[in-house]
């Protein structure tokens, strides 16, 4: 292992080209197969280049690949990787040391072409080309991220709003519940057996809040999509955001934490997400330009236009998302709708209110 090390650091004077590297390893590793080697070096030779290139953009404390790993990822191509018998079977080929036989659970399916396997710690990752249409968008939406409205959405003609109320209920109760069993915790000595049932309903309370979350921005993103299907969303990037509006640790906990599940949903359920810049998206006036600080309706003075400030941000994010910066002289959406998050619905579509209390409110502004 130190010789290799050596000869890479060697090399790395004289800057071989991609082909040379090819030669180099030819032979060396006859363990792996040889796409899976120069997978490897590829790899190597993209962080090289990052390095390089942070380097030269004045990152002094990027540093080249220098530790000696005992573990790797090893990566198959379509080349080596082969799937036999109908599905069942994933064979992975390294060299002279032999076939790696995977059985393929029943249930899964392949969605389209083998691009790539990764064998890693325990699992195996398996890459596949899906036809493009599945992603086609055929709309554009601005989604700009918040405590109070969870979600505010708009396609320049609807907007949605997601209350985000629940979600803030949820981390209040957990903090809450959290710092009183902290402090029985406290009374009682470690490795007690009282000390040891706190810490399971401890375990329990932080289980619990995690999976309301992890709902809530189920049900939230699905609204999303539901209400703008095919749609390619532009999300504002959260920079503390919360933080700053709010002004408070347990504010910032809620977002903090869940935005960036939140845009990571929105990319899977939508045609992709796009995060923008969101600098002054909710203080800027999309009729006139004008920018000024409001709380929870945007009023211009100059123009007299007001909607709910959430809206005004997700109608300036979209159009940051489609010009690249913000533009002046856009219609405000015609239509808002109110929407909140149903805990009793468990059904995981909170859009199909069939008892009486309907959560949908629509009002024209
Ligand atoms: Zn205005």
């Amino acid at each position: 292992m130190v010789q290799r090390h050596h000869r890479i650091r060697r090399m790395n004077w004289t800057w071989p080209t991609k082909g040379r590297w090819e030669k180099w390893a030819k032979k060396r590793f006859p363990n792996l197969h040889s796409q899976s080697v120069q997978q490897i070096i590829k790899e190597f030779l993209e962080a090289v280049n990052a390095t390089r290139q942070l380097r030269r953009n004045g990152h002094v404390g990027a540093h080249y690949p220098w530790r000696l790993l005992h573990y790797r990822d090893i990566i198959y191509t379509n080349q080596a990787a082969k799937v036999v018998e109908d599905g069942q079977m994933l064979v992975l080929p390294n060299g002279k040391s032999g076939r790696l036989r995977v059985r393929v659970p029943e249930a899964v399916q392949f969605p389209g072409r083998l691009i790539e396997v990764q064998l890693a710690y325990g699992k195996v990752r398996v890459v596949c080309e899906l036809p493009d249409e599945s992603r086609s968008a055929e709309t554009t939406v601005g989604v700009d991220l918040g405590v109070n409205t969870l979600i505010a959405a708009t396609d320049g003609e609807k907007a949605v709003l997601v209350s985000g109320r629940e979600m803030k209920a949820t981390v209040q109760w957990r903090n809450k519940r959290l710092a009183s069993l902290v402090s029985k915790q406290s009374r009682h000595q470690r490795g007690s057996r009282r000390h040891k049932r706190l810490q399971r309903r401890k375990y329990r309370l932080l289980d619990k809040a995690h999976h309301r979350i992890r709902d809530g921005i189920h049900k939230a993103t699905h609204i999303v999509r539901t209400e703008f299907p095919k749609a390619a969303v532009y999300v504002g990037k959260p920079f503390n955001s919360a933080a700053q509006k709010v002004g408070r640790v347990t504010a910032q906990q809620v977002s903090s934490a869940s935005n960036a599940k939140i845009i990571k949903q929105l990319d899977y359920k939508t045609s992709g997400a796009i995060q923008v810049s969101e600098h002054y998206s909710s203080q800027t006036c999309p009729v006139c330009g004008g920018r000024q600080k409001c709380r929870r309706t945007y009023s211009c003075r100059q123009c007299g236009c007001s909607a709910p400030r959430d809206v005004v941000g997700a109608v300036n994010i979209l159009s940051i998302g489609k010009h690249g910066h913000l533009v002046q002289g856009v219609q405000l959406p015609t239509q808002v709708k109110y929407r909140r998050l149903d805990r009793r619905s468990s059904g995981g579509h909170p859009a199909s209110s069939s008892n009486g209390a309907s959560p949908t409110r629509s009002s024209r502004l």
